[in-house]
């Protein structure tokens, strides 16, 4: 089965308008030179999502979405906006909203159904931390992340993109193994195709978690990887276009 990739940038609470404006510069010839098996999404924070104009072949998306249509949730923002800003794509349930927000499995699914519904792309992140790692929980942690989304709404699995993002390889310079990301992609989508077979095979799952430009091709080469979620390595614009070229 062969899927397509993405090759996801998450900036975080990082750039600026000049940071746009050279990360379109260094990606405009890459993505002449790129096959259309491959997509380029950059998720910048929402305030910068207008200053992505003129590079169609780029994809822009949300850091979050609110699990809530519209009204009067200060400081939220809806699908519908993030659409109306340009987003096609949303991140959801990275595991530093987890922490930090306190978001729980249950809103990260509500999160997910919203995105749908409205017509974008979530990108749901799933990790264990490195306490459940040595624990050899991380199959359990992340088939409950899966399956508070997935279990009632296998419809949504084909809409979605999947993110493993082990906690303890997160901003660490410390990425997982090949192996070690393969066996847990293997495991997600062994544990989504009892949902929805086809589904499973279609639905991408991007590594993320110190991914650089030296370490991308052998993560990459791996059957169940096909793409990533880049944070610090997407703030250099030569790093990150040298990750979308290494495919
Ligand atoms: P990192 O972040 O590449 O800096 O480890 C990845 C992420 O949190 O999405």
């Amino acid at each position: 089965m062969s899927r397509n990739y993405l090759i996801a940038a998450n900036w975080k609470m990082n750039g600026s308008n000049a940071l746009v404006k050279s990360m379109c510069a260094e990606l405009t010839p890459v993505l002449s030179q790129l096959s259309p098996e491959i997509a380029v999404l950059i998720c910048p924070p929402a305030t910068l999502l207008t200053a992505f104009t003129g590079v169609n072949a780029l994809a822009i998306g949300g850091q979050d979405v609110s699990a809530e249509g519209a009204g009067a949730y200060t400081g939220q923002l809806s699908a519908a906006l993030l659409l109306e800003a340009g987003a096609t794509y949303a991140i959801v349930g990275h595991s530093e909203r987890r922490q930090y927000q306190g978001e729980t499995d249950e809103l990260v699914a509500a999160k997910v159904a919203q995105a749908i519904a409205a017509g974008l792309t979530p990108v749901l992140c799933v990790g264990e931390t490195l306490a459940e790692r040595q624990q050899e929980k991380t199959q359990q942690v992340i088939a409950k992340q899966l399956m508070a989304v997935y279990a009632s709404h296998p419809e949504l699995l084909v809409k979605s993109v999947i993110a493993y993002e082990p906690i303890w390889a997160i901003g660490t310079g410390l990425s997982a193994t090949p192996e070690q990301a393969q066996e847990t992609h293997a495991f997600i989508r062994d544990t989504l195709a009892q949902l929805n077979q086809d589904a499973a095979e279609q639905v991408r799952i991007l590594y993320g978690g110190s991914v650089n430009a030296e370490n991308c091709s052998a993560l990459f080469t791996q059957p169940d990887i096909d793409g990533a979620l880049v944070g610090g390595a997407s703030l250099k614009p030569d790093e990150f276009a040298k990750i979308c070229l290494s495919i």
